[in-house]
């Protein structure tokens, strides 16, 4: 491992550890979950002055008016999609700088991801990269009505916040596939699990939580 993905200081092992610790404590006890948490470099995921908050347990910013998801937040996420087995194919809206993107490479086959703004996009492109991860496929565009070619998908991560459970995704899960994805308007947002049954949807809330929302078109 280069000096880079191992991090110094604020951003060493140590330092990693401790943020695993405190999102166990908070009730994550998923140790596949935990061990990603721990060996993912999110020191590498936001600009360099802010490295060193990187393994704190906060949102941070990532330009353009757009947050990393914070570390508690991405390993309930994991954790809930996981619950199931095996992930082959696995959708992500909302990719951001990437950091649940590569979580979620290292537990699914292939991650279809699609960012509607496209600085964010080239630079994830770039990133996955340097850090030679290959499957995952970044898509520019709008994501609200998912990634219809490679459907139907496993598991489904949704990082913006939508009005409601958007049909247009459930219709993309697989049989036995999940979608987490948070709901509501901003002060209000519930993170929801949905699972996707012979006989229909099974809806269940995991949090209240705060996303940015859900924004139509690209730009
Ligand atoms: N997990 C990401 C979260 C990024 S914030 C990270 O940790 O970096 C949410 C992201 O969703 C933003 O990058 C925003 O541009 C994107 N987004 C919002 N609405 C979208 C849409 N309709 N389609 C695709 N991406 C969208």
């Amino acid at each position: 491992m280069t000096a880079d993905l191992r991090g110094i200081g604020m951003t060493s092992q140590r330092a990693r550890d401790r943020l695993v610790a405190q999102i166990r404590s908070m009730g994550v006890g998923s140790e596949q979950v935990l061990e990603l948490i721990g060996t993912t470099p999110r020191h590498l995921f936001v600009d360099e002055a802010l490295a060193s908050r990187a393994y704190e347990n906060n949102a941070l910013p990532i330009g353009l008016g757009q947050t990393i998801s914070q570390p508690y937040i991405v390993a309930v996420m994991t954790e809930a999609l996981l619950s199931r087995g095996k992930i082959v194919k696995a959708l992500e809206i909302g990719a951001g700088c990437g950091y649940q993107s590569v979580i979620l490479a290292r537990v699914a086959q292939t991650v279809y991801s699609v960012e509607r703004i496209g600085a964010l996009a080239s630079k994830l492109r770039i990133r996955l990269h340097e850090l030679h991860v290959n499957n995952v496929r970044v898509r520019h565009d709008d994501g609200s009505l998912g990634w219809d070619r490679y459907a139907p998908y496993d598991a489904i991560l949704v990082a913006a916040a939508a009005i409601g459970i958007p049909s247009a995704l459930t219709d993309q899960l697989a049989v036995g596939g999940r979608l987490v994805i948070p709901v509501g308007p901003p002060g209000n947002q519930k993170l929801m699990l949905v699972t996707k049954t012979a006989s229909g949807l099974e809806e269940q809330i995991l949090e209240l939580v705060r996303f940015v929302p859900m924004v139509d078109g690209v730009t």
